[in-house]
């Protein structure tokens, strides 16, 4: 259901230096934020935050994870607790440790608990000891289109008759599919779907205050900017996430070739990116990371001069199921295949191409890129078939 009045919540990571969480959730961006706080947040900042709030309550959640080495860091989650009660709101905390959710009786008024499927198979062992405690679930929905989420559905039926509780499903910040949420809606209130936008909406404190749009990435609207311009070849696996996200779910930083330094301006200017030149200078083409205040996916962008080096670039990749890109549309190494190189994708198939490689465009490292993906691949659970050592020209 859409609120017109936002949600507050403080974003909470309890190590001064690093993050404070026990997991690694592929989806989780917080990480690497320079928004991300360190340490507890003073009574002044807490205050002032939480005095604009026009919702009985506020949310404290991660970055880190709230409840990260529980009895190091209870006095400041007590604190903080105590401040927002001052202030005549009541608590919500959202956590993954749930072997400490009972601790929070008398600290929390609500507790979210963010499945996953290590959690989920620890519900049992815990949920006798939180007899009384105003419990729900959440679980972050996989980045699918809305026709493939809408045939798990019987699944998250399944899974909410199990727990016994309200479960909430949330979009997932990194989906750069739309959802229509009446497609999301199971009729009653024991399920429902928290579309980001309402997150994006809401207002958070971490190291600054704003609302979700100034602090996280939504990737949605950048991979409508990267996909609709014309200087832009995606490339790798957000490539492949595009073609098939059933088979290649997750996605790592996004690899783009831009054909106009103009591109990097943009990116910067529309979301929040900084980019730092890697490759050494008066080198061809120049390499570039950009990373954004709002937590998401880095970039890796290589500046080149024209489509066709973009092209070249790509198609002498190491396997034809790198031989592709996007650019206003998806375009298919023409020596190879679209077929081939689709089917390449997804079945997961690493097959390398018999015969001479176009190396110039490359860096001077590429053979040990080269190895690092070939066993980045084979991690993954990819079949890689070496036909003939590829030779260079
Ligand atoms: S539990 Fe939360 S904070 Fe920790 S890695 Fe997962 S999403 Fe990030």
């Amino acid at each position: 259901m859409h609120s017109h009045t936002p949600n507050f919540t403080i974003i909470v990571n309890w190590k001064q230096k690093g993050f404070g969480c026990s997991k690694v959730c592929s989806y989780c961006n917080w990480r690497t934020s320079p928004l991300l706080p360190h340490g507890a947040q003073s009574e002044q900042a807490i205050s002032n935050f939480i005095k604009q709030c026009n919702k009985s309550f506020i949310t404290i959640s991660g970055g880190g994870d709230p409840l990260y080495r529980f009895e190091e860091n209870r006095h400041d989650l007590e604190r903080m607790a105590s401040i927002i009660k001052a202030h005549g709101f009541k608590v919500r905390v959202i956590t993954r440790e749930v072997q400490h959710v009972a601790q929070l009786r008398g600290i929390a008024d609500y507790v979210s608990i963010s499945l996953d499927q290590e959690i989920f198979t620890e519900i049992d062992r815990y949920k006798d000891q939180w007899l009384g405690m105003d419990i729900e679930y959440s679980l972050v929905l996989p980045s699918l289109p809305e026709q493939e989420l809408n045939a798990l559905k019987p699944q998250y039926m399944g899974i909410r008759s199990k727990l016994g509780g309200r479960l909430a499903l949330r979009e997932n910040f990194n989906s750069v599919h739309s959802i229509n949420p009446a497609c999301m809606s199971f009729g009653h209130s024991g399920i429902v779907f928290v579309p980001k936008k309402l997150c994006l909406e809401s207002r958070y404190l971490s190291k600054v205050e704003g609302n979700g749009y100034s602090i996280v990435q939504d990737h949605a609207a950048l991979a409508h900017r990267l996909m609709h311009h014309s200087h832009i070849y995606i490339f790798g696996g957000f490539a492949k996430h595009l073609v098939s996200p059933t088979n290649h779910l997750e996605y790592d930083d996004i690899d783009i070739i831009a054909t106009d330094s103009s591109v990097l301006t943009s990116l910067t200017e529309e979301f929040a990116y900084t980019f730092k030149e890697t490759s050494p200078a008066g080198s061809y083409p120049r390499y570039f990371i950009g990373t954004s205040t709002r937590a998401g996916k880095s970039i890796q962008l290589i500046l080149m001069a024209n489509a066709y080096d973009a092209h070249t670039f790509i198609f002498n990749a190491q396997y034809a199921l790198d031989r592709f890109g996007y650019n206003q549309g998806f375009f298919f190494d023409p020596s190879v295949g679209e077929q081939t190189i689709r089917n390449a994708v997804i079945h997961k198939t690493a097959h390398s191409i018999p015969g001479p490689r176009a190396m110039h465009l490359f860096s001077t490292d590429r053979s040990q890129i080269e190895s690092r993906h070939k066993l980045k691949l084979i991690k993954k659970g990819y079949s890689v078939i070496e036909f003939a050592p590829s030779v260079s020209v």
